[in-house]
């Protein structure tokens, strides 16, 4: 196997600096180091805020169609690079490169193409008066940004916020997560080749408490912080943002429910339920980790959803035919395999799974869990209420669909859900019913990027995508005009 070695640095200013400790990143599916990153303390975070708000002055006033131009030469460059960024999304994550190849940086640079055209495209409210007065609205950019980003689908994400946030004039300090610092250094060298000027696009890399991270949501000159990443980090970033009241937009945990009615077509109820299950090795705030199937197809489902999950491939993520990944880290590992054995202590049937694959080396010492089936556990346990993040799934018969409604809505998470049925009635019934800011019926993970996407209750504030992206990264001003 080729191994890379990457020298990550930040890119502050339009520069690519390597300053602050460095730390090593490792390849999830050997543990092997392939890499290190420099560790921003405050004063990278404050150079970068720096060169973000000074770049502010002209990119906040450049016509939209003037950045809609460098924008689009940045996802032509991700374009041109499908193959290497796919490679690299796999060094970082240890997600099978199929994956990664079957539409994901399509979508790297589809986040960039799309807002880029929005903020040409959108036009403006006016309200005309009684008595003859105008009001109209004009919409201009925030400020800086500070976009903070997970680990589990960091290209995806980075571009997600990193787009609407340049197309609309604003200008950015993004801060990946520690574990998977590659791709945002990457992209960062693929924008400053296509012409994005210096100190529009920041990257500092670090941790997150008492590091770049945290230093970044305290900065007096952000105006704004989108974040996506665990629901207790949000609560934290919220206080510190407080000092000078940031505009948030937080994108959180999930535990998704994947009902499955006795009418639906079983095959792809299977095909689907896999997909939401496993994608991503189920590292996916969207996943849907909880099956719940009515009675009547229990056996029939369970058995062939139990005959897929076993012809998953786990491995070598490289490898084309690999369809199963390796869990991020050594300790997230050891997490999720917590979580499996609260479940056998708690009498939990294993309907498949349970265990670390048998793997050839250098794969034996990678972050790998069987893809797993927990049965038996009731809807109120911790495995089935809180999120494992990991290739397991639980799964719990219910009778009755208002039965299906109280499980899926019995937990403190309203990301999204899956509803599987050929009766459209029960689809729109229960696709109203449910607390998740996403619902799917009958397939999973496919979303246009002008429908809002976030989260209910403990799963995010606030919503992005389209014009709901427009509204978080801009200000509105109302001008009020007499005809005086
Ligand atoms: P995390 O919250 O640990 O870290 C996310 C980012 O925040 C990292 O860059 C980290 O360095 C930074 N960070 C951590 N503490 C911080 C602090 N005090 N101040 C500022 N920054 C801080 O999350 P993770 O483990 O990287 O990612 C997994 C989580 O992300 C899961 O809960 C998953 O559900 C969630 N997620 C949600 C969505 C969504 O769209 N709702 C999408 C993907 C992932």
């Amino acid at each position: 196997m080729e191994r890379p070695f990457f020298e990550v640095t930040h890119y502050i200013g339009g520069v690519f600096v390597d300053r602050g400790e460095r730390f090593a990143i490792r390849y999830p599916a050997t543990d092997e180091v392939i890499g290190t990153a420099p560790e921003g303390g405050w004063d990278e975070v404050d150079a970068a805020v720096r060169a973000a708000r000074a770049a502010f002055a002209t990119w906040g006033k450049t016509p939209a169609t003037e950045r809609r131009k460098v924008l689009k030469a940045f996802a032509q460059a991700i374009r041109d690079h499908a193959e290497e960024l796919a490679r690299i999304e796999t060094w970082d994550v240890g997600r099978p490169i199929r994956e990664n190849r079957a539409g994901y940086i399509d979508r790297v640079a589809a986040n960039i193409d799309f807002f880029a055209d929005l903020a040409v495209m959108h036009g403006s409210e006016a309200y005309p008066m009684e008595n003859g007065y105008i009001n109209y609205v004009l919409r201009e950019p925030v400020g800086v940004a500070a976009l903070i980003t997970p680990w589990n689908v960091p290209m995806m994400l980075a571009t997600w916020k990193i787009g609407p946030a340049l197309a609309f004039g604003n200008t950015v300090v993004l801060k990946p997560a520690e574990l998977t610092p590659i791709g945002a250094w990457r992209l960062a060298q693929l924008a400053h080749q296509a012409g994005l000027p210096p100190g529009v696009l920041n990257v500092v890399h670090g941790f997150g408490p008492a590091s770049a991270g945290e230093f970044l949501t305290r900065h007096p000159d952000v105006q704004l912080i989108s974040f996506t990443g665990e629901t207790t980090t949000g609560r934290t970033i919220m206080a510190a943002a407080a000092g000078n009241l940031k505009r948030l937009s937080f994108e959180l945990g999930g535990k998704g429910a994947n009902i499955v009615f006795a009418d639906a077509d079983l095959d792809r109820a299977v095909e689907v339920s896999l997909r939401a299950a496993f994608f991503n090795q189920g590292e996916f705030c969207l996943a849907g980790s909880r099956l719940l199937v009515e009675r009547p197809v229990w056996d029939a489902f369970l058995e062939r959803f139990a005959a897929a999950t076993a012809r998953l491939r786990p491995g070598d993520p490289m490898d084309p035919d690999t369809t199963l990944g390796a869990l991020i880290s050594r300790e997230h590992l050891d997490r999720v395999r917590g979580y499996l054995d609260s479940a056998r202590k708690d009498g939990a049937e294993v309907v498949l799974g349970g265990d670390a694959p048998d793997l050839p080396a250098p794969f034996q010492a990678g972050h790998f869990l069987q893809p797993t089936i927990l049965a038996g556990l009731p809807p109120e346990h911790r495995v089935c209420r809180e999120e494992v993040f990991g290739p397991v799934v639980t799964v719990v018969p219910f009778d009755t669909e208002e039965e299906a409604i109280g499980i899926a809505n019995a937990v403190e998470y309203g990301l999204s859900a899956v509803v599987q049925t050929r009766d459209l009635g029960r689809a729109v019934r229960v696709a109203g019913a449910l607390e998740a800011g996403t619902v799917w019926v009958n397939d999973f993970f496919v979303r246009d990027l002008r429908a809002p996407f976030g989260g209910m209750k403990q799963s995010g504030i606030g919503r992005e995508g389209g014009t709901y992206s427009l509204e978080f990264y801009t200000e509105a001003r109302t001008v009020c005009l007499s005809n005086r």
